[in-house]
């Protein structure tokens, strides 16, 4: 951060604990709030800089968001799952005026282009914010009240070395010759002036004792980064901008529009009080209303989660916990089992091995992958193959290789054969179960087990043991069939009945791996669930209850009898000619 060298003062007088202030206030709702948060599951991605369009980095997190979203839903969650753009500040003032647009046209494109994409990947979010809308910009107006109100507005000087593309004053010390930013080797700008300041010198000790809360930023890996940067000492940051146009207007600082990041944090809290286009009209979340801060209580906040990238990490773990103590708004501690807000930073992704970007001539497309390899696909490597909070590599050839050994041959190719012996001996139909609809089968219990797996990982966001555990049933239901051979079994008299029985072991099994798939794969769970005779879930609007989801997780689900369509492969092999 910049240093501040000259007297400040308080932009108004403090109140003491705010949230003191504000839990009184809202107090008489405490109790309808507490169950309907019990039940209301709300994550976000970050909100997408409209300096560019959608990369693969923003794509893998919003595919992440996605299936933690749909799981959720599943579990019989209310979920909001918000994501959207940020869409002020320098870089996109500049970025517009070279391409010969207004601001507000550059941001209308590349925001729909977001949306849009979203709307082809299928994402299930069911908000979307720009921090341009100006309901948003009623919101940090009001934001701002309450922390001026705390008496954590400050003015004071700004000087520093800047770097725009960051939208951040870089640590360099004021004598530094010409020092560049490191993420985007470019060279940072000297900033000089009066601005507005959050006093977050003040939240020192409770952010400490937040950011060493376990599970509250994840990986550990980056908990211990952000302790590192709190040791340091917090040092009051700038929140306002002279002299630059493209932002919402401070109330009452004439000349001042907000720092980026401070308008866009809040998105996550306008978010809110938008409709959900997914919720019954008449219902809470079916409506707009009013803006009105205190009303975020009853709209989903506290947060479960915020996913984001590890290079703004600082700005969620630290400086937002800070903006809403001082706004008197809910934080982790209080809430029942985990925290509320658990951050997680994931990491970066490469390409063989190598950064992506423009220079480089090796960025990935998202619209140029989903064209070419599909929803599936792209969703099975990202989530199966990169650890989740890790830097990733993607690499075409194991991409593939993946996709078409575990999907197309060992999930896919075991409900297709073995359907097709099903039907050919069983009347094209389920065969009568016997004694395989029981638990004490032995591939029941690899069911239980890749149950087990699969959910344990998944409330710990872990994509790769979840997706290995469905692959792991999948396997072993391959081996049983190989084991049995039903082919020559039927070949002999008085066999019927016991193929009758390894045939059902399998297709149950396979049922089961569909059922699981549902949230992270949610197109091929579908045809796999077509192909044996069942409905597919819906995980993208909010179902009655469970939507029979967790039901469908027992054993014995598939009804002897049922009878089973004419088989099609339920997924193609990915044959790529050329790099992506
Ligand atoms: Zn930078």
């Amino acid at each position: 951060m910049g240093r501040i060298r000259s007297e400040r003062r308080r932009a108004s007088e403090p109140t003491g604990q705010s949230s003191a202030g504000h839990e009184l206030r809202s107090s008489g709702r405490a109790h309808c709030q507490a169950i309907e948060r019990r039940m209301s599951y709300t994550l976000t991605t970050p909100l997408y800089y409209v300096n560019d369009r959608a990369h693969l980095g923003s794509t893998y997190t919003t595919l992440a968001c996605d299936a933690i979203a749909r799981y959720q839903r599943l579990c019989g969650e209310r979920v909001t799952f918000i994501t959207g753009c940020d869409e002020h500040g320098q870089k996109i003032q500049r970025t517009a005026e070279a391409a010969g647009l207004t601001p507000q046209d550059h941001c209308d494109r590349v925001s729909e282009g977001y949306r849009e994409l979203w709307r082809r990947w299928q994402i299930s979010n069911n908000r979307f914010i720009r921090t341009t809308a100006p309901r948003h910009r009623e919101l940090v107006e009001q934001f701002f009240a309450r922390v001026e109100a705390s008496g954590d507005v400050l003015e004071g000087r700004q000087q520093g070395w800047y770097c725009v593309a960051c939208e951040e004053f870089k640590d360099d010390p004021h004598e530094a010759q010409d020092p560049e930013c490191p993420i985007h080797r470019k060279p940072l700008e000297w900033r000089d002036e009066v601005n507005l300041f959050f006093r977050l010198s003040r939240f020192q000790s409770q952010i400490e004792e937040l950011i060493r809360r376990p599970g509250f930023i994840a990986p550990a890996s980056r908990q211990k980064e952000v302790e590192n940067f709190v040791a340091q000492g917090l040092r009051d940051f700038s929140i306002s901008r002279v002299d630059l146009p493209w932002g919402i207007p401070v109330p009452g600082h004439p000349g001042h529009t907000f720092y980026v990041w401070f308008d866009a944090l809040l998105g996550y809290l306008s978010a809110l009080l938008q409709s959900d286009p997914t919720a019954a009209a008449g219902s809470v979340d079916g409506e707009e209303g009013p803006v009105d801060l205190d009303q975020v209580l009853q709209r989903g906040w506290p947060a479960q989660l915020h996913v984001i990238g590890k290079d703004i990490l600082r700005f969620h773990a630290v400086y937002w916990p800070a903006m809403l103590l001082s706004a008197g708004l809910p934080l982790p501690e209080r809430g029942f089992g985990h925290g509320f807000l658990t951050r997680f930073g994931h990491g970066f992704l490469t390409r063989e091995g190598q950064k992506m970007g423009k220079s480089l001539g090796n960025v990935l497309d998202p619209e140029v992958l989903l064209k070419r390899c599909g929803r599936d696909a792209v969703r099975w490597y990202l989530l199966r193959d990169i650890p989740f909070g890790e830097d990733g590599d993607f690499q075409q050839q194991r991409f593939s290789d993946l996709v078409n050994n575990d999907l197309a041959n060992t999930i896919g190719n075991l409900l297709n054969r073995t359907s097709t012996m099903a039907r050919k001996w069983f009347a094209e139909a389920v065969p009568p179960a016997g004694d395989a609809a029981t638990s004490s089968h032995a591939l029941a219990q690899a069911g239980s087990q890749a149950v087990e797996q699969f959910r344990q990982s998944m409330n710990r966001l872990e994509f790769r043991p979840a997706a290995e555990a469905i692959l792991q049933l999948a396997i072993a239901a391959n081996g049983y069939l190989n084991e049995r051979a039903p082919w020559s079994a039927m070949k002999q008299p008085g066999q019927e009945e016991q193929v009758g029985q390894d045939l059902y072991a399998v297709l149950e099994a396979s049922r089961l791996a569909a059922v699981l798939l549902a949230p992270l794969l949610p197109d091929l769970s579908g045809r796999m669930l077509e192909q044996l005779g069942l409905q597919p879930f819906e995980s993208s609007k909010p179902s009655p209850q469970t939507g029979g989801w967790l039901d469908a997780l027992s054993w014995g689900g598939l009804e002897a009898g049922q009878t089973l369509p004419q088989p099609q492969p339920v997924m193609q092999r990915l044959e790529l000619n050329g790099p992506l």
